[in-house]
């Protein structure tokens, strides 16, 4: 791969070009944003494999963004559920897998084929996505909330611990 121009380099390539230049200033943590979401699947396996391994051997923190749940599933210890640059919910991954109380995190989860078997039985979420530079009054997630009420337009929910290590902003869970 030395010897190769970076056009000749395949997509999974050069993702671990990327990698390596990130890990050259030996940091404690990486941001990858979107770091396997352009590759097929089994190039996908082999980032994912070598992101484990460099968390485990180097004890480097991953901040792994992605809109991919199968991802999450793979790879998370943690989730951060964010929706408009809010917080809706934050918990190990187990517990969010298992038991997600956010609507925005449960229709995530019903969206995704890998957890909910056949394209036809998937759930899709209705209402519009408002701009991040002008978001509705009170919770940002209400323009497509199924269970919203008037109540969830008056202030923005505040973040509850409603286990230890999960939180929630959500007035109505
Ligand atoms: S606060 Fe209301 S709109 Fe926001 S997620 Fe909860 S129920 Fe839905």
């Amino acid at each position: 791969m030395r010897s190769r121009y970076p056009d000749e380099l395949n997509s999974g390539q050069r993702q671990r070009v990327v990698i390596a230049r990130a890990l050259a200033l030996q940091p404690k943590l990486l941001v990858a944003d979107e770091p396997v979401s352009r590759l097929d699947v089994s190039m996908q396996s082999q980032i994912l494999n070598l992101l484990l391994s460099l968390h485990r051997e180097l004890e480097l923190t991953i901040v792994f963004i992605t809109h991919d749940l199968s991802v999450v599933r793979q790879v998370a210890d943690r989730v951060i559920v964010m929706y408009l640059g809010r917080i809706m919910e934050s918990s190990d991954a187990d517990t969010f897998f298992n038991r997600a109380r956010h609507p925005y995190s449960q229709a995530l989860i019903a969206s995704t084929p890998r957890f909910h078997g056949s394209r036809e039985e998937l759930a899709v979420l209705e209402g519009e996505i408002p701009s991040p530079i002008s978001p509705p009054p009170g919770c940002p997630f209400t323009t497509r909330c199924p269970i919203k009420t008037p109540e969830c337009s008056t202030a923005v929910p505040p973040t509850r611990e409603v286990a230890p290590g999960h939180l929630l902003a959500c007035i109505h869970r």
